[in-house]
């Protein structure tokens, strides 16, 4: 896991937490997009808030970096330090964070923290929680315990249960702006194409799983969808993520086109030229349609093969003539 390290836009963000830390509270629900810092940031303020040396209250934003606490933090073996997330192995079959998982967790918080002041519990992500899980976790929101703070991440707010909502204090992470994600990604990633730089800035960690093949047999895919497929290794939905991502911005430029005769992104929408006569705007708008959908399942561990079977077809369908 990557540590808060140069994410300008989330500077404010984080006097807001160490405001909230002051206060005592027990559970902070930190959403907004996928690859916008939100981890790194659970990991920041668990950091600061198992520090031996830090002052939250002289609004010290960074822990001290060498008490033991900080160096067992480091390695992942802080006592008081428990994290469920379900990219580690152990969740891969599933996707998914079980009863099982929560009550594990549980029981191995203590009434006193072993090292210090308090025990932080990191929760990625909420909606990889089965409905079982969500309401062991329910009943431990509701007996707090002040010496154990809960950080949980959201993608999707919506989809998160109103009960436990109301025991977070929610903070909306905001995504960088154009520049500041650009600016991220010249950094932190090699030999990325400007276009991909321009579709990643919103969500600029994302593009530390930019993968070349991905991008060109999509691109193939699009501007030759009768001949082409859309292809992917079932296993690794970051693919599909990479995929939704190009496809969403693929169909804006292709809107963009149709409506003012040019791309903002792709250039590769001009071998498209030889349908204009045939394009379906309303199509274009139920593929989007689509997408949206499957971009809101792309957490879940669905039927990959089945999302984009119906996205090709959706696809082919804008070229096609109704008679
Ligand atoms: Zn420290």
């Amino acid at each position: 896991m990557q540590m808060l390290v140069n994410y300008t836009w989330l500077q404010k963000t984080k006097h807001q937490l160490l405001d909230i830390i002051k206060r005592n509270a027990q559970a902070i629900m930190l959403y907004g997009h996928q690859g916008i810092g939100k981890k790194s940031l659970s990991l920041w303020l668990a950091k600061i808030l198992l520090c031996e040396n830090t002052n939250t209250a002289a609004n010290q934003d960074k822990s001290c970096n060498s008490c033991s606490a900080c160096h067992l933090f480091d390695i992942f073996q802080h006592p008081d330090l428990h994290i469920l997330d379900y990219k580690d192995e152990k969740f891969a079959d599933t996707n998914n964070i079980g009863i099982d998982n929560i009550h594990n967790l549980i029981s191995g918080l203590q009434q006193t923290p072993h090292m210090g002041k308090m025990q932080a519990v990191i929760i990625y992500t909420i909606e990889q929680l089965t409905i079982a899980a969500s309401n062991a976790l329910l009943k431990t929101l509701e007996e707090p315990n002040n010496k154990t703070i809960f950080i949980i991440i959201s993608h999707n707010i919506k989809k998160v249960m109103p009960t436990i909502l109301s025991r977070c204090i929610s903070i909306n992470i905001p995504h960088p702006d154009k520049h500041q994600g650009i600016e991220w990604i010249n950094q932190n990633s090699h030999n990325i194409p400007d276009t991909i730089k321009n579709l990643f800035a919103h969500k600029p960690l994302l593009s530390r799983n930019y993968d070349e093949n991905i991008y060109i047999n999509t691109i193939g895919f699009l501007t030759n969808p009768h001949i082409n497929e859309l292809k992917i290794d079932s296993k690794k939905t970051q693919q599909l993520s990479q995929i939704l991502n190009i496809f969403s911005y693929w169909l804006f430029d292709l809107l963009y086109y149709i409506y003012r005769g040019k791309t903002k992104y792709f250039s590769e929408i001009n071998l498209l030229k030889k349908y204009a006569a045939s394009l379906s705007i309303e199509k274009i708008y139920i593929c989007w349609q689509y997408l949206l959908e499957a971009g809101q399942y792309n957490n879940f561990n669905l039927n990959i093969k089945l999302i984009l079977s119906m996205l090709t077809h959706k696809y082919q369908d804008i070229f096609t003539i109704n008679d």
